[in-house]
C-alpha cells in the first residue's frame, strides 16, 4: 500500500497549522512548526499570492494529512458524503471520524492516528466481537469496539489500562477497566474539533 514518507513535521509546515501527527511531541516545546513556522524548502520564507483554487487544495491536503489517508480514497469518501443527506462537508467529515483508526485514536488506545492504525492493522481489535484488521473500517452507532481478549494483557495495553486514559470525544465512550468502547452516536460537526474548512474541499471537488 502506498503511504507518505515526507517528515510528518514537513507535512505540518507545509500546511501552515499544527496537524497533530507525532502524539506528545506535539505539545512540547519541540514542536517543529512553532519553531519554524514557515513552509519547508528553499522558498518558504517567500510570500506568494495564493487563488481561491491553492487554498481549495491546500484545506484537501490538509484533511487528507490529518487522517492519513491518500488522494483515491479520499476521493471516495466525498463522492459517498454526496450521496447521503445532508451536508456533503459534514457528511465526509463524519465518514473520516468513523475510520476504526480515527476510533481507536479518538478512545485514546493510539497517541496518533498513523498509531492507531498500526495496532488495527496488526489485528489487535474487535468490532461487535468479530476480528477487524482494516484501518478504514467504518464503524456505526452501536457498534463495540474492543482490545481482542488475548491480547489485553500485553505490555502496551495494560499500561493503557493503568493510565485509565480517557476518550477525548463525546459521541463515543471508553470502559478502561475492559478496554472496549461504545459508538453513542455518529459525530456530527460539532463534535470534530479539526479546524478544517470542509465546504473548501466540496468546492474543489464539485469542479
Ligand atoms: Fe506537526 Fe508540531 Fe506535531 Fe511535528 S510536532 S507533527 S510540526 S504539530
Amino acid at each position: 500500500m502506498a503511504k507518505y514518507t515526507e517528515s510528518k513535521c514537513r507535512l505540518c509546515r507545509r500546511e501552515g497549522a499544527k496537524l497533530f501527527l507525532k502524539g506528545e511531541r506535539c505539545y512540547k516545546g519541540v514542536c517543529a512548526f512553532e519553531r519554524r513556522p514557515v513552509a519547508p524548502g528553499q522558498h518558504g520564507m517567500a510570500r506568494k499570492k495564493i487563488s481561491e483554487y491553492g487554498l481549495q487544495l491546500r484545506e484537501k491536503q490538509k484533511c487528507k494529512r490529518i487522517y492519513g489517508v491518500l488522494e483515491g480514497q479520499f476521493r471516495k469518501y466525498y463522492e459517498q458524503a454526496d450521496r447521503m443527506k445532508g451536508i456533503t462537508g459534514e457528511n465526509m467529515l463524519s465518514l473520516l471520524e468513523r475510520r476504526l483508526d480515527n476510533v481507536i485514536y479518538r478512545m485514546g488506545i493510539g497517541s496518533t492516528r498513523s498509531q492507531a492504525r498500526q495496532l488495527v492493522t496488526h489485528g489487535h481489535f474487535t468490532v461487535n466481537g468479530r476480528k477487524v484488521n482494516i484501518a478504514s473500517y467504518i464503524v456505526k452507532a452501536g457498534d463495540i469496539v474492543a482490545v481482542k481478549e488475548n491480547k489485553k494483557d500485553n505490555k502496551y495495553f495494560a499500561e493503557i489500562k493503568q493510565m485509565q486514559v480517557g476518550t477525548m470525544t463525546k459521541w463515543l465512550e471508553l470502559n478502561p477497566e475492559t478496554l472496549e468502547g461504545k459508538i453513542l452516536a455518529l459525530p456530527t460537526r460539532e463534535d470534530i474539533d479539526s479546524n478544517i474548512k470542509e465546504h473548501m474541499i466540496v468546492e474543489l471537488y464539485s469542479k
